[in-house]
């Protein structure tokens, strides 16, 4: 039977074997939280890159891939600005191996997976007419999720619940690691449900990201205006678990003080 004491010491062995850290730097709008970290970023990317492979191999198959190629040139034209830009967080960020690729899909949704592997449907730049700040915007927020780690944090924190309910032991040792790790991981990287800590991360260093690429950072209102009007069969990965779209809509305001600073430099440099 499950005692108090035998949590205690599971959790304890658990911090041992990973522990708290944090993944990037805080840029100047401060991303510094401590993050519980079990399982190495090498799985988790191997994991995405799997994933990302198979997403490709889908739509190429069903004749979805990269259809309209002068849509797919400006996300690449955007994805290409932002990703020098991720070294204000981290340093091996640049050096990523980098993937941009569009599906032709009526849904409003697009993600970065572990390692940046960037994903965008066309319905959302074309049902909402984004422009390409507004894109940059997005690219941003769901590169700040890879940055961050989000996924990788939220497959420890299923780990280290799992371990919380019985399987301490097993993980601090045994067998079964692999394959519970296998498989929060795979549900996490399937549902994307980000918590409402990541969001705001992801809005607040995405937002930073688009400035240091020239793109206008007051982008970030008029696409959540656009998004909140837009009839929405399937919210997009940014909405959809929270109501509270305009606190962030209001977070997106206070901070660009902060930004527009960075936009103006990188305008002026041309
Ligand atoms: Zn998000």
């Amino acid at each position: 039977m499950w005692s108090k004491f035998g949590y205690l010491l599971g959790l304890v062995g658990l911090l041992a074997l990973g522990g708290c850290q944090t993944t990037t730097s805080g840029g100047v709008v401060g991303a510094e939280r401590s993050q519980l970290m079990l399982v190495s970023s090498q799985q988790l990317n191997q994991m995405a890159s799997q994933s990302y492979a198979k997403l490709l191999a889908d739509a190429s198959r069903k004749g979805t891939l990269n259809r309209d190629h002068a849509l797919l040139e400006r996300v690449r034209a955007v994805a290409s600005r932002i990703e020098p830009q991720t070294i204000a967080f981290r340093r091996d960020a640049p050096g990523w191996q980098w993937q941009v690729n569009v599906i032709a899909s009526p849904e409003l949704n697009a993600f970065c997976m572990p390692g940046g592997k960037i994903m965008f449907y066309s319905g959302l730049i074309q049902k909402l007419n984004l422009n390409d700040d507004e894109i940059a915007v997005v690219m941003g927020h769901e590169v700040s999720h890879a940055l961050r780690e989000h996924s990788r944090e939220q497959v420890s924190q299923a780990v280290a619940a799992q371990a919380a309910i019985g399987i301490g032991a097993a993980l601090l040792g045994l067998g079964q690691v692999s394959a519970d790790i296998a498989n929060a991981a795979y549900d996490t990287l399937i549902a994307t449900k980000f918590s409402r800590t990541d969001e705001s991360e992801a809005d607040r260093m995405g937002l930073e990201l688009t400035a240091r690429s020239g793109y206008d950072p007051r982008a970030g209102i008029t696409l959540w205006q656009k998004m909140m009007r837009a009839d929405s069969g399937r919210a997009p990965e940014f909405l959809s678990s929270h109501p509270a779209e305009i606190n962030r809509v209001r977070q997106i305001e206070l901070l660009l003080p902060t930004v527009m600073p960075l936009y103006e430099a990188t305008r002026r440099r041309g």
